[in-house]
């Protein structure tokens, strides 16, 4: 029923929850460490140890998992500009993680190291492969088990009016859509925004749900394109929404709210989800970035 939400989509919609938008990578490298397992941050097990001085050197380093991370458009499915972890063993001294390129290797520095996991981001080019990494002494380790799908960004939706109608800024990797929440991941795109700014509908549409949601989305409204089965949904709301009528039409441009940071938001910016199909009703979030740089007039 796309009338009614249900106590699902109430439970759902708590995963949408989101952070502050432009926060730097810094906390999110912090994060990245502190979730990890302690099991994840014992010492590699083929770690080599030079006696007498107490020092130890890693052995070879090993790859084993390749995950994408931000840009994602699947676990294993990146594109340019994309971040994908590798985890693996002996890592302390990893340098670059290469990917495959049609003139050869592609070697890009990491963004992120510690013992068992590196970050990088995949560059423009970059074609399916399973990547490797290489340390500081060029000792390079096997390529990761499964194999990393990397393909160009969707393509934008149709024509569309920018949900934003005035100063904005896209943040850093943490804003992106795909981005590491606690326990979940980023199921939309966060631009900030200051609180009041007004908010329009992006297409001819016609509500599908507002409501309120302490623990996540605050005041939020789901807009339904007319012609597809494509879902915009909005977050954080300053209120609630100016357009409420279930099936109600609004036409693109039309106002249906202001920038806020109700429910779980942390400073004052709008949380933008693109769904292809239903919303919590058989259809998937996808990446919203490319059709929100096209109908930005100031990108
Ligand atoms: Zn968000």
């Amino acid at each position: 029923m796309r009338e009614r939400i249900s106590r699902t989509k109430i439970a759902s919609l708590a995963i949408s929850a989101c952070a502050l938008a432009g926060a730097s990578a810094a906390p999110a490298l912090a994060q990245d460490a502190a979730s990890s397992d302690a099991a994840q941050v014992a010492p590699p097990a083929n770690e080599a140890h030079i006696s007498g001085g107490g020092i130890s050197a890693p052995g070879k380093p090993v790859a084993e998992r390749v995950v994408c991370k931000t840009g994602c458009l699947g676990r294993r499915k990146a594109t340019p500009g994309a971040v994908v972890k590798i985890k693996g063993l002996s890592l302390d001294y990893a340098s670059q993680m290469v990917f495959r390129g049609t003139a050869g290797p592609m070697p890009v520095s990491l963004t992120y190291r510690d013992s068992v996991r590196v970050r990088a981001i995949v560059p423009p080019g970059a074609l399916s492969s399973r990547p490797y990494v290489i340390d500081e002494q060029g000792e390079r380790s096997n390529r990761t088990k499964r194999k990393l799908t990397i393909s160009a960004a969707l393509p934008p939706a149709g024509p569309g009016v920018f949900p934003i109608q005035g100063t904005h800024t896209y943040g850093g990797p943490d804003s992106r859509f795909g981005a590491a929440r606690n326990g979940h991941t980023h199921q939309g795109q966060d631009v900030a925004a200051a609180c009041g700014t007004p908010l329009v509908s992006v297409m001819n549409a016609t509500v599908q749900y507002a409501g309120y949601q302490a623990s996540g989305a605050g005041y939020y409204v789901v807009l339904d394109n007319n012609g597809t089965e494509d879902d915009f949904v909005y977050m954080h709301l300053a209120g609630p929404a100016l357009v409420h009528t279930v099936n109600a039409p609004v036409a693109a441009g039309q106002q249906v709210g202001v920038v806020g940071q109700t429910g779980d938001a942390e400073g004052c910016h709008l949380h933008f989800e693109f769904w292809q199909g239903d919303w919590y009703g058989g259809g998937h979030p996808i990446d919203p970035l490319p059709s929100l740089l096209a109908w930005d007039p100031t990108a």
